[in-house]
């Protein structure tokens, strides 16, 4: 008998994006997958044993661009004139506390453990070493960064010049690089947010530390005019300029490109994210293009404030969006086939959280993220392919277990890492407080 830490028996298990096998078990031992293997004799000796019948196990969604800073703005956003970023989301994270950031990423962490979000990029907010603690707790795997900028005209309280931005940047950098699950990435809030001198000094102090540069890119026709007028080229034209471009860059959303910023993409091999339903009030991304040329984007919920942080309607939004503008015309119903939906989910998901190759798929050496659907549910079964009724079907709510880096987040849908009871009891106090009651 072999030892390991943690056995899932007799499961479906999905190891990729495409396969699906009866009747396996997984074991696993310290934050890794030891073995997969057809259910048989038994060959371990765990502390923990799950039994997987009528479950199937699948890597754990992956979130390449969420904002924890905007957590409380749920029901404030869908239907708000444009441009929502200045008119809502600035002032809102001007006014952030360090106690209302704790909160955010609290409720953060409950809603993506319980929609099966095992890893997520923060794209970059305010007292982040108080979220950062928050998540350290959690056990999912994050990628935090502080968001920086330096435009004129900031509300006061977020205000700050190049040098200050990067200094928060290399201290959140030093505080939880690398402490449990977390890793701590570079930002640019917007290219257009972001004077010339800090977006070098930002891809320097990156760079220096082997980190990821991330920003939010090509995102409004108006941004990408204004850098065009700034800098007589467009976004991604002027980071190559820069030397900014390589394999450790990761631009969120990614619309609006042309054909120069997608050959320059696959050239430095960067990274990409859509978020579709915060994208879908400004542009179609290209991405029958970036999978031909090889780029796999992610896909991202862009925070809780665009329809919570489910990935599997994003999932959903994406697919409809794709068949709508490009099948329907094309007469071509396999335009974005739900096997190609989970690739860009696990593959460009692991890619974003830069781990590519060890997270995104359920296989000996790889990181245990994982997560369980429960199948026996009307919702589900019975399915001439599983993989299908899985996209088209599956909900958050179907979601038993969540295991990030080998430790078992939540069971049988109780959340076991963080105190969901008191974490909810906040968030009803200050949504009284914010309502004036
Ligand atoms: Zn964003």
């Amino acid at each position: 008998m072999t030892q390991c830490d943690l056995l899932i028996r007799g499961s479906a298990v999905m190891t990729d994006f495409q396969t699906i096998r009866e009747g396996t078990d997984i074991a696993i031992e310290g934050d890794r997958i030891l073995e997969v293997r057809p259910h048989g004799e038994e060959t371990y000796q765990a502390g923990t044993v799950i039994e997987g019948k009528d479950r199937l196990f699948l890597p754990g969604f992956i979130d390449s661009h969420m904002h924890t800073g905007q957590q409380l703005l749920k029901g404030l956003v869908l239907d708000a004139k444009p441009v929502i970023w200045t008119r809502v989301m600035l002032p809102f994270e001007s006014s952030l506390t360090p106690e209302k950031m704790r909160l955010s990423a609290g409720l953060a962490a409950l809603e993506m453990i319980k929609c099966g979000t095992t890893g997520f990029v923060e794209s970059g907010g305010y007292f982040m070493d108080e979220a950062a603690a928050v998540y350290g707790e959690s056990g999912l795997r994050g990628r935090l960064s502080c968001s920086t900028m330096d435009e004129p005209g900031l509300p006061a309280s977020i205000a700050m010049d190049g040098a200050e931005a990067v200094a928060r940047a290399d201290e959140l950098y030093r505080n939880w690089h690398g402490k449990g699950n977390l890793k701590v990435y570079y930002s640019l809030r917007a290219l257009n947010s972001c004077s010339d001198e800090l977006i070098a000094m930002t891809a320097e102090h990156a760079a220096q530390r082997g980190a990821v540069l991330q920003a939010h890119m090509n995102e409004y026709q108006g941004e990408v005019d204004g850098m065009v007028a700034r800098t007589g080229v467009r976004p991604y034209v002027y980071l190559e300029r820069m030397g900014v471009l390589s394999e450790r860059f990761l631009g969120a959303h990614s619309l609006l490109l042309s054909e120069e910023e997608r050959e320059l993409i696959k050239l430095r091999d960067s990274r990409l994210c859509h978020c579709p339903f915060s994208n879908c009030g400004k542009a179609v991304p290209e991405t029958l293009e970036l999978l031909e040329q090889g780029t796999v984007p992610g896909f991202g919920s862009d925070g809780a404030a665009h329809g919570g942080l489910s990935l599997w309607g994003e999932m959903r939004i994406f697919r409809s969006l794709m068949n709508a503008v490009y099948g329907v015309p094309r007469r071509n119903s396999r335009i974005m086939p739900a096997e190609t939906l989970f690739r860009m989910m696990f593959e460009g998901g692991a890619l974003a959280l830069d781990e590519a190759g060890t997270c995104g798929r359920i296989k000996a050496g790889c990181l245990a993220d994982l997560i369980s659907i429960r199948l026996d549910e009307p919702r589900l079964m019975p399915t001439g392919n599983l993989l299908h009724t899985l996209f088209e079907c599956g909900e958050p709510g179907d979601v038993q277990d969540v295991i990030a880096g080998g430790r078992v987040l939540m069971r049988n849908r109780e959340v076991l890492c963080l105190d969901e009871e008191r974490i909810l009891a906040e968030a009803r106090a200050y949504q009284k407080r914010a309502a004036g009651q």
